[in-house]
């Protein structure tokens, strides 16, 4: 787009030898482009790779035409005369590094307005601030540990209360809306057991019924790669960003898509107002992990798959959960929905906490770690580490049971993550057993 507004304009200069000047013209170009909200003025590319690569990248915004945004740094931007600015202001309300990150994602998740922030909890916080106090949550069971925590224990004392419900099974929906409910929140694949919500079944109920009612899905797990949840129906998206869409486990972000002008208002003002907001720095390591999403899920995918079949016939392993396996109980849903499955997954070894453990400290590929969705594998025990402020009855009652391990399976060499897979199973369950 600016690329065609420079050939127009310099086609116009030279045959008009025009009145505008070349400083006036660039001047006039560069403030264009300039703007926070470059999402309205981009060309938009067909493809998920094209655009994870040149959406809000156009050289043309930086004056020295770096083909890689700046790091903008500037805590305040010069203003031409009192409120005439070039659409940025103060460093929280609008930072440049910040906006092609946002402008990318916005156009990967086929939507219109992306808002970022310090992190995927400050994301949420939020969003929960477009509610006020009275109203009510249905939020999915098997949610994010933090944002359970953050719904029980903070937006509760905000007099906002939180219902969780099996969103597997549509009618638990229906039943558990309420004439206060003002936000459905939706999480799929689910951590750790990989449920499958179905998010424009969901959508499709609530928004029939339900006037006023939006509906998040906290896409984490699958990327906007694999998943893009507006299209289904949804009102937001969320991401944590320090997991997949950047990739490289160095940063701690989040962020909100969403199309709706009237949900988009409302959240740039409390990013702004509330001031979770990213450093240019993380902005910029996260725009640049998003510059290889689409490779590195492919490669998550196809070693996930390589490891998903490899457990579910070893003699090992109970249960091996993964919603591309034709074993998963909602497999059916997962085609439909998804266009692929990450390296999340999830299984039950033969034994208990003793051989789960000696699993996790046995592996030489994978790290033992909470977190997920950088290059490298990690495995955790979901019982004792991520999900232990979880109480005991309610972990059996969702099936975290003590052998239970999280893979979040990386893009090293698909073999060599089957032999530690191999030699970890071995020392952990003795063939006798
Ligand atoms: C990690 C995570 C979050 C929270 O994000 P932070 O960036 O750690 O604040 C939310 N949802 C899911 C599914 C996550 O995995």
């Amino acid at each position: 787009m600016v690329a065609v507004i420079l050939l127009v304009e310099v086609a116009a200069a030279l045959k008009f030898n025009s009145h505008l000047s070349r400083g006036a013209f660039l001047s006039r170009l560069f403030s264009l482009s300039l703007t926070p909200n470059m999402a309205e003025k981009q060309t938009t590319f067909p493809h998920f790779a094209t655009q994870a690569i040149h959406v809000g990248q156009e050289p043309e915004q930086w004056k020295s035409l770096a083909v890689v945004p700046k790091i903008s740094l500037a805590t305040t931007f010069k203003q031409e005369s009192p409120g005439v600015h070039s659409g940025f202001e103060y460093g929280r309300s609008g930072n440049p590094t910040r906006s092609c990150f946002e402008t990318c994602v916005a156009a990967l998740e086929g939507g219109k307005h992306c808002m970022s922030f310090s992190s995927g909890l400050a994301a949420t916080t939020s969003l929960t601030h477009l509610l006020s106090a009275g109203d009510h949550i249905l939020c999915i069971d098997d949610v994010y540990g933090g944002t359970n925590r953050y719904f029980q224990q903070c937006a509760k004392k905000m007099n906002i209360e939180t219902s969780f419900v099996d969103c597997t099974v549509i009618d638990n929906v229906k039943q558990a809306v309420k004439p206060n409910t003002k936000m459905v929140w939706i999480e799929t694949p689910t951590n750790p057991l990989m449920k499958l919500a179905d998010i424009k079944a969901i959508s499709d109920v609530i928004h029939e019924n339900h006037e006023g009612v939006f509906i998040v899905v906290d896409n984490t797990f699958a990327s906007p790669y694999f998943q893009r949840p507006l299209e289904l129906g949804a009102d937001v998206v969320l991401h944590s960003v320090s997991k997949y869409i950047n990739g490289h486990s160095d940063v701690i972000m989040g962020l909100v898509v969403t199309s709706d002008e009237d949900l988009h208002k409302r959240l740039r003002f409390l990013q702004n107002a509330l001031g979770g907001v990213p450093s240019p720095f993380d902005c910029y390591l996260a725009n640049r992990g998003l510059k290889t999403l689409h490779v590195r899920m492919r490669e998550h995918q196809r070693n996930a798959f390589a490891v998903a079949r490899y457990l579910e016939k070893s003699p090992k392993v109970l249960e091996t959960i993964f919603p591309g396996l034709e074993s998963h109980p909602q497999y059916e849903l997962g085609l439909r929905q998804m266009k692929g499955y990450s390296g999340m997954i999830s299984f039950r070894i033969k034994g208990g906490v003793e051989e789960a453990t000696t699993f996790l400290k046995s592996v030489k590929v994978f790290t033992l770690a909470e977190s997920l969705g950088g290059f490298e594998s990690l495995c955790e025990h979901p019982a004792i580490m991520t999900h232990s402020s979880v109480p005991e009855e309610a972990r059996k009652v969702l099936g975290i049971t003590d052998n239970l391990i999280r893979l979040s399976v990386g893009i090293e060499d698909t073999e060599d993550i089957i032999a530690d897979i191999e030699q970890a199973l071995n020392a952990a369950v003795p063939d006798s057993k």
